[in-house]
């Protein structure tokens, strides 16, 4: 079982900082840095999270979406480690969607992102990979992504009223409109 790990709250400033490219996929250190950061979102019920979120400014996330007590509604995948990550293409379609993180607990807001996005990302094993990521898989990477680039989701509200507590959301979205 892999160590959890602390994870840094709005006001550190490490989440406001540029996160640097990661230069040797296999090192030793980052494999395990990834081990640990797929199981501290797995215990704190994060569908994502960022290396700069447990103080490592560099530029990974894991994307690790999965139906839980936060996002009850979330398709199920494999705890993906995406390193050096880079969007290639985006829809012009954008749709708002209810959004939380790790960093900031107790609040959620409505954030509008890109339908889908082309993606680019190097894998733990070292591989290149594209894909094309959708709806709520899309959101998790739009999200990690600004993580890599000092943004929390805070910054992509369009009104501080799409800002609700997460025991207001419980209520009123997850319980009401299903
Ligand atoms: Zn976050």
């Amino acid at each position: 079982m892999a160590e959890l790990l602390q994870i840094a709250q709005l006001g550190n400033p490490i989440l406001r900082q540029q996160a640097q490219l990661v230069d040797n996929v296999r090192d030793e250190n980052l494999q395990q840095l990834i081990d640990a950061l797929i199981a501290t979102a797995q215990a704190s019920n994060g569908v994502g999270i960022a290396a700069p979120q447990v103080s490592e400014s560099y530029k990974f996330f894991i994307v690790a979406s999965r139906p839980n007590p936060r996002y009850p509604k979330a398709p199920e995948m494999e705890p993906t480690a995406m390193i050096n990550p880079r969007i290639i293409a985006h829809s012009t379609e954008v749709v708002k969607g209810w959004e939380g993180c790790l960093s900031l607990p107790g609040i959620r807001g409505l954030v509008p992102r890109y339908q889908a996005i082309e993606v680019e990302y190097t894998s733990r094993d070292g591989q290149l990979h594209q894909q094309e990521l959708t709806d709520f898989v899309a959101r998790i990477f739009q999200h990690e992504y600004d993580h890599l680039e000092g943004m929390v989701f805070l910054d992509r509200v369009e009104s501080t009223h799409d800002l609700i507590t997460e025991q207001e959301y419980q209520q009123r979205i997850v319980q009401n409109l299903g």
